[in-house]
């Protein structure tokens, strides 16, 4: 073995999706059926997803981000409107709002669990506000009771962000039967992966309906079997709709991930007590709190670098990290620091004092099923050295 390959085998990613035979084997199988694009494993994964979840609908779509722009358009977002969401997230929550000409209105996150704090929204409600888009960040249910009392006192429709969140549950029921719609990501890095791919889940039929007429070009129901045995040629275009329709070749390859769903949870659950039980004695590092009323997908591990026990700032944690082999990422750089949502919205570092400090010292650890316990071992061995060796 060559001196690169070596260094090349022995770096540990972020990330690896959980890909094993079997779902190869499925994605061939959907290749050797002709039926490329939405199709009946599309409706499969649709019922099996719905089933697990507990959902009555479960419309599958092209992203997370699709997700979320169909549903705020389903509940009839407009232009003017203001939509509620966290600071700390992906710029897809709030950009989706914008696609409606409407205006994401930035909210502040909690100290404890980094999800959206419900003692600030009701300061920012006007006459124009319409929903809420909770993140359930890291994988971490946000405080559910809290958030659909404010809704249904301002008369607010709630629309869940549950890209970290499958499968997770909040007070014993699945997040995908909460809110009023829910959106899930099947992006290369999430828990349950088809490349790229989005669920929506809601028990309301019309916006349902609406939505899967909307997902395909606005064209009648079931125009996408126009090219089957037992479909029709005769199609009716009702709405200007989108392109947002999942293939049969990722439905194929998320049925098998749905079916190791709950195994890979606990696996993630597992190396998650692996990292708090070997980080615990440190003062260096702040670990994850998990309420008790909720059960974690542990899409995330963060750790917070407290304030005074090491010399080096979260960037340089990062550098020394990768020089040992070892990916880490940073979960979020708060909406209000980038550009777009200064120059657009006015945004200002300083407006969200609890998202702002995290990001400065949060990163996020390697979680993922395949991980070995050396892996996790190397990991916690390499964090506890760096902060020995930049102690204060
Ligand atoms: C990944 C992510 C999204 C977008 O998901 P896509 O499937 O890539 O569109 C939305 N919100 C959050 C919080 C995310 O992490």
């Amino acid at each position: 073995m060559s001196r690169s390959t070596c260094e090349v085998s022995q770096y540990l990613p972020f990330h690896r999706p959980s890909i094993e035979q079997e779902e190869i084997d499925a994605m061939v199988d959907v290749l050797k059926t002709g039926w490329l694009t939405a199709g009946p494993k599309v409706r499969e994964f649709e019922e099996a997803f719905a089933q697990f979840v507990g959902a009555r609908h479960a419309l599958a779509v092209s992203s997370c981000t699709a997700a979320l722009h169909l549903a705020l358009d389903a509940i009839g977002l407009e232009e003017g409107d203001e939509v509620l969401l966290p600071a700390l997230t992906f710029t897809a929550t709030a950009e989706v709002v914008t696609y409606l000409r409407a205006k994401p209105v930035l909210i502040d996150s909690e100290a404890c669990y980094f999800t959206l704090d419900p003692n600030r929204l009701e300061e920012s409600v006007t006459p124009r506000t319409r929903a809420i888009i909770p993140v359930h960040f890291a994988g971490h249910p946000c405080d559910m009771e809290s958030l659909m009392d404010i809704a249904s006192r301002n008369n607010l429709t709630i629309v869940e962000d549950a890209a970290h969140a499958f499968p997770a549950k909040y007070r014993h029921r699945n997040i995908g039967t909460l809110g009023r719609l829910t959106a899930f990501s099947f992006y290369a890095t999430k828990t349950l992966s088809t490349g790229e791919g989005g669920m929506i889940t809601t028990e309301d039929d019309s916006l349902a309906s609406y939505i899967e007429m909307m997902r395909l070009h606005g064209m009648s129901k079931d125009a996408w079997k126009r090219y089957s045995a037992e479909g029709s040629w005769r199609y009716d275009v009702v709405e200007a709709g989108y392109k947002y329709n999942l293939t049969d070749m990722q439905a194929a390859l998320g049925l098998v991930q749905l079916r190791k769903a709950e195994a890979m949870r606990r696996e993630r659950a597992r190396i998650a007590a692996l990292y708090t039980r070997g980080l615990a004695q440190s003062h260096a590092f702040r670990l994850p709190e998990v309420s008790p009323e909720v059960q974690h997908a542990w899409h995330l591990y963060v750790i917070l670098l407290q304030p005074g026990s090491l010399t080096i700032h979260r960037d340089v944690m990062i550098e020394e990290l990768r020089r040992r082999g070892i990916g880490t990422a940073v979960h979020f750089i708060p909406l209000n620091l980038h550009s777009y949502y200064q120059t657009r919205w006015g945004y200002r570092r300083g407006d969200f004092p609890v998202a702002e400090d995290y990001a400065e010292r949060c990163l996020s650890l390697p979680l993922y099923p395949s991980m070995t316990a050396e892996d996790v071992d190397r990991v916690i061995e390499s964090l506890n050295e760096i902060a020995y060796k930049y102690r204060t």
